[in-house]
């Protein structure tokens, strides 16, 4: 790499977002220490499969870290691996399994980055048993322009390995991490299905779930006010049968997600018409059937023209963590405004997460409600609404998926957000790292 800087137009992942960007792709450490000596902000890109635009800014220099992709230690008695940040879940994965362990805390794509997984500290479909990522990272080497590298972990630099967890990538560059692995005794899973047939039926049974064996998630429907909340309630458990284990993960290749349709496909008449089709098909299949790794824990796998469909204007995800004592109260009010306002959701969906809530990651101990709407004036319009129902009841909505929130619900949302801030001004105080999404919130 030089120093010269490249120009090229990045999208955000919903399509809320685009823009020109210088960025640099270095191969070698030394490269990534060449900053120039201006007063640029930087922000580090993983894969940039954030809804939101956090890997990249119009006024920042945007360091590609996909060069750095290799396992650097690998420790089978400690369970222990380190790995350069931009290497994908997909090759992570491909590695560990071979010796028979995993992370459960992956998202929901392979080819995601681990820095990036890190950087927003990611959770898996079974976040209601072993939370977030940030239960998994020992230890993070961090490059940053100004304090130069820096090893991270609860004895070395704690209040910056705190703040790197879930920080967005605004404390520098996270070029290694080293994670503990988790034994995993099949590759295969057994998945059951129940219906639900309201929204109260599946938030009861989805609260009342406590086996740590089963990974616990609905699909419901919300294409229209006389369905909504009925759907499915899955339960993935991995197969205990050790002589079943292949070591390997299937083949996958990486299908390009950017090209989304010239026009929208998703209007009140193909959701429903989607919805029946699904519905019928989930209804008629067996109550017991055994899925592979990938299609457990990589449910977008096979199914990326899902988001194509929403064509230019994209698509909202809104994500919102809610305590299990208000989610009742919380759904009650949505659906009042859903009477009003008919917002158009494509897709509705519930798990519980385990954590402990603090700074901006999105983690607590709750349920996770998901829903995906057009994006349209009707649906920000109640959007907003549903950011005031968020304020009122202190529930967390996600800034990585939903590129829509301001500084007002963040703020009033997140409990540690002047906690945050203050700490990484105190860091770095002239706030090098920046991205648009930290622009917005002030950070
Ligand atoms: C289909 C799909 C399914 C998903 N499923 C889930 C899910 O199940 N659970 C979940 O939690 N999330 C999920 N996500 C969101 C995704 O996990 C996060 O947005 C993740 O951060 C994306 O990683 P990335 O490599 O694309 O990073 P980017 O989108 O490129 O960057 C994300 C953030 O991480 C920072 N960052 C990236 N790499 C580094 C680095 N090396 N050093 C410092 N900062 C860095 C960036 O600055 C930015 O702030 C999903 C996204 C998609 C598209």
């Amino acid at each position: 790499m030089n120093n010269k800087s490249e120009k090229k137009i990045l999208k955000s992942f919903d399509r809320s977002y685009s823009s020109y960007i210088f960025f640099k792709k270095p191969n070698k450490y030394r490269e990534l220490e060449n900053h120039p000596r201006s007063n640029e902000s930087i922000i580090t890109i993983g894969a940039n499969y954030s809804y939101a635009p956090m890997g990249f800014d119009k006024n920042s220099l945007v360091i590609d870290l996909s060069s750095f992709n290799r396992i650097l230690d690998f420790n089978i008695d400690k369970k222990e691996i380190t790995v350069e940040a931009g290497i994908t879940i997909y090759d992570f994965l491909k590695f560990t399994l071979r010796y028979n362990m995993w992370l459960p805390q992956v998202p929901g794509y392979p080819f995601i980055s681990m820095g990036g997984i890190v950087a927003t500290n990611a959770h898996g479909k079974s976040c209601g048993i072993h939370g977030t990522i940030r239960k998994s990272i020992k230890k993070i080497r961090l490059f940053h322009k100004t304090n130069g590298w820096l090893n991270l972990s609860e004895n070395e630099n704690k209040e910056i390995f705190d703040l790197t967890v879930g920080g967005l990538g605004l404390t520098g560059t996270i070029v290694a991490i080293t994670f503990s692995l988790t034994e995993l005794k099949s590759h295969r899973f057994e998945t059951q299905i129940e219906e639900v047939i309201s929204i109260q039926d599946c938030l009861k049974k989805i609260i009342k779930d406590n086996d740590n064996e089963f990974f616990t998630y609905s699909w419901n429907r919300a294409d229209s006010l006389k369905n909504f909340g009925s759907g499915f309630i899955y339960k993935n458990k991995l197969e205990n049968n050790k002589n079943k284990i292949n070591g390997h993960l299937r083949k996958l290749s990486q299908k390009k997600i950017s090209n989304f349709l010239p026009f929208s496909l998703w209007n009140t008449f193909t959701i429903n018409i989607a919805n029946n089709i699904y519905y019928i098909t989930e209804k008629n299949k067996k109550n017991k059937s055994i899925e592979d790794l990938i299609q457990v824990i990589f449910p977008y796998v096979g199914k990326e023209s899902y988001f194509k469909l929403f064509g230019p204007k994209g698509f909202i995800e809104s994500q919102i963590l809610i305590s299990p004592e208000k989610v009742g109260v919380f759904m009650d009010e949505f659906i009042t405004y859903f009477k009003k306002q008919k917002p158009t959701i494509t897709l509705f969906s519930l798990k519980k997460i385990k954590g402990e809530h603090n700074y901006l990651r999105f983690e607590d101990s709750g349920v996770c409600v998901s829903f995906d709407f057009t994006n349209d004036k009707k649906n920000i319009e109640f959007l907003n609404l549903i950011d005031k129902l968020c304020i009122k009841h202190k529930a967390i909505p996600s800034i990585i998926k939903d590129s829509r929130l301001d500084l007002n619900t963040v703020r009033n949302c997140y409990a540690y957000y002047q906690d945050f801030k203050n700490k990484l001004k105190n860091y770095d105080n002239k706030r090098i790292y920046q991205s648009t999404v930290s622009r917005k919130l002030d950070l």
